[in-house]
């Protein structure tokens, strides 16, 4: 079995534990800070700021984590996944999710376009990474970007997602479908207007992107970059992130007012106990409409109903 080792400042860290944030393993080695799991790979954070990969995909995998690429003979092929084009400033369609790591609500994906023109005047609103703005503060942004750009977004209902992972479509394999799709119909939406490319915030390799996609009618893929925290590449993908925060909140809203209680976010402990509660209440069943029942929160969840 192949393997990598990187070690990584504590931002990148930070980074990569929300990155892998719902393939946290619950058992973990001593001294370590996460395990993750994803198909071809394990990663393992330690205390130490050494991080190691294991598997098939150990070096792809720790590739999109090193702080200075190391050998020249990277694994990067396609001339559009090389990491020295400067994106920043070019007319972009960026393309972020929201809601994968949450146990409760929808998994959102919105697709937005950003001009050079419209830059300069996006800079100015302090467009940022939505996990990094508060409630009010995305609902405020959404509400003042959403007229000025084309965008579009779907949101994939819990029942639908769990239809689909019950078909053993992985998580990743349900985003590659949506960015696809946000995509293909925001590119109907602009109507021929020109662009430079397409940033898709990075959430698996390129090569196992376009596998999930393999069989689908219309693939983009003509000038589609890829970017680890693409949000601050450009302002397409912080702006996609925030227009999809502001949808996912707006269905945990109408969820939460449909069972007359405040769902949580996230998938900790009180995620637990408020899906404890619904079983208790409704049956384990209501949980296909609200939730994403294959996070371990179910089982917690059930564990906890029984010990009452
Ligand atoms: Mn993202």
């Amino acid at each position: 079995m192949s393997h990598a080792v990187i070690k990584c400042s504590q931002a990148t860290m930070r980074n990569m534990q929300q990155h892998y944030q719902s393939y946290l393993q619950t058992k973990q080695p001593p001294g370590s800070l996460f395990t993750a799991k994803i198909t071809g790979c394990t990663i393992t954070a330690y205390q130490s700021r050494k991080v190691l990969f294991q598997g098939k995909q150990a070096e792809a995998e720790a590739s999109l984590w090193r702080e200075h690429p190391s050998t020249p003979s990277s694994h990067i092929s396609s001339p559009s996944t090389t990491l020295d084009t400067d994106l920043s400033k070019l007319s972009m369609i960026g393309s972020d999710e929201v809601g994968t790591g949450d146990y409760f609500g929808p998994m959102v994906v919105t697709a937005a376009f950003i001009s050079t023109q419209q830059l300069s005047h996006m800079q100015v609103l302090g467009l940022k990474d939505s996990k990094k703005l508060s409630d009010a503060h995305i609902q405020q942004l959404a509400e003042q970007i959403k007229p000025y750009i084309t965008h579009h977004t779907l949101t994939l209902s819990n029942q639908k997602y769990n239809e689909l992972k019950e078909q053993n479509l992985n998580q990743g394999k349900m985003k590659a479908l949506m960015h696809n799709q946000a995509l293909g119909l925001l590119l109907d939406k602009m109507q021929g207007v020109s662009y430079d490319g397409i940033l898709i915030d990075q959430f698996c390799q390129p090569t196992v992107y376009f596998k999930y996609l393999q069989g689908q009618k219309h693939i983009i893929k003509d000038d589609v970059y890829f970017r680890t925290k693409a949000e601050s590449v450009h302002l397409s993908v912080a702006a996609a992130s925030i227009i999809a925060r502001q949808r996912f909140l707006e269905v945990m809203q109408q969820l939460s007012a449909s069972l007359e209680l405040t769902l949580p976010k996230g998938a900790g402990a009180t995620v637990d106990e408020t899906a404890a509660q619904l079983i208790d209440t409704y049956g384990e069943a209501i949980l296909q409409h609200y939730a994403k029942v294959h996070f371990a929160n179910t089982n917690k969840a059930k564990a906890r109903f029984h010990h009452n």
